[in-house]
């Protein structure tokens, strides 16, 4: 890059690549830089630029908690302040095997969050991320007057008891 005019240079990059070394049919007989391309002189030009191959998401599996207390509060749990959806509220999510059936999920959930009263519910919902394809699924959860939590909770997740309208948190 001449060190008197880079912006010159940048902007001519961009005009050969807008204009003449194009991904499709480029013009290498009136290309300015053919003498010294390899990818000219060994006519294969059309194989670039190479594009990365598509990596199928991940299929990944969640039991996705609604769990309320004895006074009808809702737990949420906010997700790390790094990587996917950081520092985002959510309910709790536990993650199961591909092919986990109910039992199994109650189970995983059980695990985390102690003996809490389960209800699968018919929800079932697929979020597409780039590289990540999350299948969740929705239980119901209630934590009776003298539940005790199995795992310490906090973790790497914060969590807390929201309190619902007055409304919603009736069904217990
Ligand atoms: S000669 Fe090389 S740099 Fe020029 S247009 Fe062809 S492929 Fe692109």
């Amino acid at each position: 890059m001449p060190e008197d005019d880079p912006s010159g240079f940048n902007q001519g990059l961009m005009e050969l690549g807008a204009l003449v070394c194009r991904p499709k049919q480029p013009k290498c007989e009136s290309c300015p830089l053919n003498s010294r391309c390899m990818a000219y002189e060994e006519g294969v030009q059309s194989e670039y630029p190479v594009k990365k191959k598509k990596t199928a998401p991940k299929p990944v599996h969640y039991a996705v908690l609604a769990l309320k207390d004895d006074k009808g509060r809702l737990l949420i749990e906010k997700r790390p302040d790094k990587g996917l959806l950081a520092g985002l509220w959510q309910l709790p999510m536990v993650m199961l095997k591909e092919r986990s059936g109910p039992k199994q999920a109650e189970k995983a959930i059980r695990e985390e969050y102690g003996a809490v009263h389960l209800v699968q519910t018919p929800f079932h919902y697929k979020h597409q991320f780039s590289h990540l394809t999350w299948h969740l699924s929705l239980y119901e959860g209630w934590a009776g007057e003298n539940h005790s939590w199995k795992k310490e909770m906090g973790r790497s997740f914060r969590t807390g008891w929201f309190s619902l309208p007055s409304s919603s948190s009736k069904s217990h």
